[in-house]
């Protein structure tokens, strides 16, 4: 955030909220029921910020959240597009070639975690040491969603400012997810590879970066079919199955062309035709705009 502290009057009363600073890292907020509660102010509050909401994470941590509608970034006037794939391998992978790959946590949370959760397995019920377990993993989860949050942000920023056009996959996420176990009398095929899959899905963050790229790029953001875009050739254009050779490698079987799987399906998104994902014309398309974590308590 830009340092717009000095900016911020020290007291502000309004109809929806209250808010005053104490000192340079102490603010209070009014809570209705509650009075007022002191908060570390760790983040600048832009102006224009008109509501705001208290909330508690599953680490136990008390967040106040001003709800800012993030000002649209001029589109640069390029006439770049550019096409990006929700990728198996990595989070999301670029035209452009570029990949990025969203944070989770390192092999060594990861580690700490799993073992975390073996423990929490063999803790009593309601005892004192299973709460302890139950928040430490909290804890851990709570840092792996701040890593997926700010990287969309910043990859979301990045990639408005460089291009005009932003091509997406239209996907159902919550669909492909629910899916994959089927139900008794039609059970999924191939569960375990979907299983995984899902997991990427949710992890990488997907959803938010999109949602990220819709606030700060209103109406430059299309939504593509997705059909085919895993098994066609980005330079020929065959759709064929047998062009997928693993998850991460693409192999045109017509025309030879080899290349990142992903950023093969981003060639083609980006190259795609828009479908109204909304029902609205891709201009005055309404928008979901998702209040910007501003302030941490302490
Ligand atoms: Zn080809």
């Amino acid at each position: 955030m830009p340092g717009t502290c000095g900016t911020w009057p020290s007291s502000s009363t309004g109809r929806q909220w209250d808010v005053r600073r104490v000192s340079r890292k102490v603010g209070q907020v009014w809570v209705p029921k509650a009075g007022w509660l002191r908060f570390r102010w760790s983040r600048a509050v832009p102006p224009g910020a008109k509501s705001y909401r208290v909330t508690i994470d599953r680490a136990g941590r008390w967040h106040v959240a001003f709800a800012v509608i993030p000002d649209p970034v001029a589109a640069p006037g390029n006439g770049q597009v550019v096409g990006i794939d929700r990728g198996v391998v990595v989070s999301a992978a670029l035209s452009t070639g570029e990949l990025l790959p969203c944070p989770g946590l390192a092999a060594r949370e990861r580690t700490r975690l799993r073992r975390l959760q073996r423990r929490l397995a063999r803790a009593k019920r309601g005892s004192n040491r299973r709460g302890r377990v139950r928040h430490a993993i909290a804890r851990l989860r709570a840092r792996e969603t701040d890593r997926r949050k700010d990287w969309a942000e910043k990859a979301s920023t990045d990639i408005v400012r460089r291009f005009d056009v932003i091509r997406v996959e239209d996907l159902q996420i919550g669909n492909m997810t629910r899916s994959a176990r089927g139900t008794r009398g039609d059970p999924g095929r191939n569960v375990r590879q979907k299983a995984g899959l899902n997991r990427g899905i949710l992890r990488s963050g997907w959803g938010l970066l999109v949602r990220r790229l819709e606030d700060k790029a209103p109406g430059r953001v299309e939504k593509i079919r997705p059909a085919f875009t895993s098994q066609r050739c980005s330079a020929c254009g065959q759709v064929d199955r047998d062009s997928r050779e693993s998850q991460a490698v693409f192999r045109c079987t017509a025309c030879g062309f080899a290349g990142h799987a992903d950023v093969n399906a981003a060639i083609s998104i980006a190259a795609g035709h828009a479908v109204t994902a909304r029902g609205g014309d891709g201009v005055t398309r309404p928008v979901n705009r998702e209040p910007h974590l501003l302030l941490q308590s302490a």
